[in-house]
């Protein structure tokens, strides 16, 4: 599965030629988080391949077949994920620090890639902070708690038509990953940022590094064009002339947090967090050598389940779940996925059309197999399962 080193595609982190193309997944829907109301519709749903590149230079990954063009997150993208309390507090906690480490009291908050508004309301309540928040995907009356007038939303995708919009903290928490053109991304935001160096940015996004050396492809989906190393993450935002402030991961070690400043000069500060070339080129090919192998076990676990007459459910219906079920072709041995998200009941997942269920759902099913996509949700979930007095053996997917 590792291919030859191509030259015709650009690193559109860094500008390099040197990519190496090392993983494929054909006819995958382009998009994991927008829901449908029918199982055909889900069927027919759009598709895409994926081909991942490995830059050589800054050893960022990307899907060099993505086209931006396909998605549409403006239309039934349900990605909210405030109906689960082990997320709530990772973002309670992820706001306090925020707002004690760089003192966001009675300031300005921009975020881009808001989604349904819960991060940035919860920064200006804790903080008494104003807010801007953008994002396609917003729904005004989706906001459950009461906002202040100081808080505004716009509807659309961030660009430069937005420059006239500052923030004391500018944040951006996975959106980044969803950008095929990172290097332009981030000088537009420092660009916009301009001689205002007091700003801090912050950004999120999954960490590559997991997902190549756990071999986590239901982590590898079309949305998801751009995948960040610290290594690959910190040397884009010094080439957009920004310093490192800091880097590091969190949520399991799936997520990377970066804090920068704007300066007017290249940095040169490498953090500690950061690999090198040669690490990331080892992750990658671990990745690909052991890719075939984890798709045929976990193919056959679940043939061999189904075949024994058991039931399986998944718990997660997000991403991973979509690309789980696509990548691995899941027809009869699972039917259906149980979800916290009440927006997500009764709809069904893009490529394989299977339909999401409320956890009460489990009572009635009886499943004797639960797999959770995400192992940090295991405790929650096992509690609930517990309460609702179900016998089912829950195997974490990883
Ligand atoms: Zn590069």
């Amino acid at each position: 599965m590792y291919i030859n080193m191509l030259t015709e595609y650009v690193c559109p982190n860094c500008g390099g030629h040197e990519i190496k193309l090392f993983y494929e997944a054909r006819n995958v829907p382009i998009h994991s988080c927008v829901l449908l109301s029918t199982q055909q519709e889900a069927l027919n749903f759009s598709r895409g391949n994926i081909n991942l590149g490995f830059c050589n230079n800054c050893g960022f990954i990307s899907n060099f077949t993505f086209n931006p063009t396909l998605l549409d997150y403006s239309v039934n993208y349900e990605d909210q994920q405030c109906f689960s309390p082990t997320f709530n507090s990772f973002v309670q906690s992820l706001a306090n620090n925020l707002i004690k480490k760089y003192d966001l009291y009675g300031k300005d908050i921009l975020e881009i890639g808001c989604g349904k508004g819960d991060f940035l309301i919860l920064l200006c309540k804790l903080g008494m902070n104003r807010g801007v928040g953008i994002d396609p995907a917003f729904i005004p009356n989706r906001i459950l708690s009461e906002t202040s007038e100081q808080i505004k939303f716009i509807k659309d995708y961030y660009s430069d038509k937005y420059s006239n919009y500052h923030g004391d903290l500018v944040c951006c928490r996975h959106t980044l990953e969803h950008i095929y053109n990172t290097g332009e991304f981030v000088r537009d935001v420092r660009c916009a940022i301009g001689d205002r160096l007091n700003s801090i940015v912050f950004f999120e996004v999954p960490d590559v590094t997991r997902i190549l050396r756990e071999v986590a492809f239901w982590d590898i989906y079309y949305e998801h064009c751009s995948y960040f190393s610290p290594g690959s993450l910190a040397k884009l935002f010094r080439l957009s002339h920004f310093e490192v402030v800091n880097l590091s991961r969190n949520f399991g070690d799936q997520y990377l947090f970066i804090e920068a400043k704007p300066v007017s000069n290249t940095s040169i500060g490498i953090h500690k967090l950061e690999e090198n070339i040669k690490e990331m080129k080892e992750d990658v090919k671990y990745f690909s050598k052991n890719c075939r192998r984890k798709l045929d076990s976990w193919k056959k676990r679940l043939k061999h389940i189904y075949e024994d007459g058991l039931r399986t459910v998944v718990w997660g219906s997000g991403s991973k779940c979509v690309a789980f079920m696509t990548t691995l072709d899941v027809k009869n041995e699972i039917e259906y996925i149980i979800d916290v998200n009440p927006y997500r009941h009764n709809k069904f997942i893009p490529g394989v059309g299977k339909k999401i269920m409320p956890p009460e759902f489990m009572k009635k099913y009886k499943p004797n197999v639960t797999l959770i996509m995400n192992p940090i949700y295991c405790e929650e979930i096992r509690e609930m399962i517990k309460d609702m007095d179900i016998s089912t053996e829950i195997i974490p997917v990883e």
